[in-house]
């Protein structure tokens, strides 16, 4: 069991995680392929623990204990690591319900991995909002709710018991609510072939007719009901601690070898003070620091977060040269995998300023 973030038990996962990553990369291993090794591997560390209070079965990490074993996890293998988020913004929102049948009868199951759950919710707030018709709708019925439509994203629904799922009802309020994945009228389609995670197994869930009973509400209906209790982060730190975790193996190949290349030090040095800076002001925040005090946002860490994550995976692929190009090596696979954080849960902020950085505005 792991717990601590300074865990030896935790580094040894990571260890395993590390040497697991090639195993992971989609495009090298058949498309169906899941990680269902590495996702068994956190359930037996107990990670799902860390982020639920001791009342709930937890061990109640603070933010910033989660983010320290965030970094370390997502240095070792981002696929896992984002897959994790996944499920525990899942567990986090039936951790917060009000319902006493879903917090007696799902949450044990979900806080001890024996149960996983997966999210499909950004079509509430990130994904299809320009479109004039909500893309999973709820209409009342006697006992319950019937959904119909589709959720354009799920990651990990193939290896989930459960999907806390989000739908709109014609007045525009919405209900998040979970569904047991064998439910009469839901499908999980197959994983898209994504420019990396591909792993993660991310696509749409179709729902035709699917009733789902007022005991499986975890709230709603409501306007905005993702405003309310804690899913992990959309668009917070979370998503930055991700790209740190990543640009922080990039550093690694780095230091690596500028001990046989002389050239490479002062590159390396460069990364590891910027490193250490946006670490240390990941870290505040985390625990709770004053942005304006601090003299830096969430929003803030994010933009930094992002350009950092792809400038650290590019230079360890000039440091690399044509070897880091070719399919397989560790280098290639991260420059993919930091183009993520431009579409990953980015607040309209943040994408300008990703936006101003790669035109060259400067302000
Ligand atoms: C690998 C991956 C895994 C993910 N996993 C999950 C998950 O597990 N759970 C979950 O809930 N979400 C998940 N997401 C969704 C994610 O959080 C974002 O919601 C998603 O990336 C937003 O992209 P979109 O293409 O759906 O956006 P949209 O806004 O729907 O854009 C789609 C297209 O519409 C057009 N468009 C966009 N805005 C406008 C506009 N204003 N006017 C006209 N046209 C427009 C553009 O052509 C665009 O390409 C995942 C996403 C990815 C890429």
């Amino acid at each position: 069991m792991i717990d601590s973030p300074n865990s030896p038990e935790l580094t040894k996962l990571c260890d395993r995680l590390s040497m697991m990553t090639p195993a992971v990369d989609g495009d090298l291993v058949a498309a169906n392929a899941w990680p269902e090794e590495k996702v068994r591997l956190c359930a037996d560390g107990g990670v799902y623990r860390w982020f639920v209070s001791q009342e709930s079965g937890g061990l109640g990490w603070s933010e910033s204990e989660i983010a320290r074993a965030y970094l370390q996890l997502s240095a070792a293998c981002l696929t896992t690591t984002f897959i994790l988020t996944q499920q525990v913004s899942a567990l986090r929102r039936v951790a917060g319900t009000q319902n006493e049948h879903l917090r007696s009868n799902l949450l044990p199951k979900l806080v001890s991995g024996e149960s996983i759950a997966t999210v499909a919710i950004s079509h509430l707030t990130t994904s299809r909002r320009h479109v004039g018709k909500p893309v999973l709708q709820a209409n009342r019925a006697d006992g319950g709710f019937i959904i119909d439509g589709y959720s354009p994203w799920c990651t990990g629904g193939c290896g989930a018991d459960w999907l806390v799922m989000g739908a709109e009802q014609e007045n525009g309020e919405q209900i998040l609510f979970a569904a047991d994945k064998n439910l009469a009228g839901i499908t999980i389609q197959p994983g898209h072939q994504l420019m990396g995670l591909t792993a993660s197994q991310t696509g749409a869930i179709h729902c035709d007719q699917v009733f789902i009973e007022e005991k499986f509400v975890i709230s709603g209906p409501k306007p905005a009901v993702l405003t309310s209790g804690k899913g992990g982060g959309t668009g917070g730190l979370q998503t930055s601690t991700l790209a740190i975790g990543l640009a922080t193996a990039a550093i690694e190949f780095i230091r690596n070898e500028s001990e046989r290349r002389e050239d490479l030090a002062q590159t390396h040095q460069a990364f590891r003070e910027q490193l250490s800076t946006l670490k240390h002001n990941l870290l505040e925040l985390a625990s709770g620091a004053d942005p304006q005090t601090l003299g830096c946002s969430a929003q803030e860490v994010r933009a930094s977060a992002n350009s950092f994550v792809l400038r650290a995976t590019q230079a360890a692929l000039v440091a690399a040269k044509g070897g880091g190009y070719v399919q397989g090596h560790p280098v290639e696979r991260w420059c993919r995998e930091a183009m993520f954080f431009l579409v990953w849960s980015c607040p309209q902020p943040v994408l300008n300023s990703n936006l101003c950085e790669f035109a060259g505005i400067v302000d």
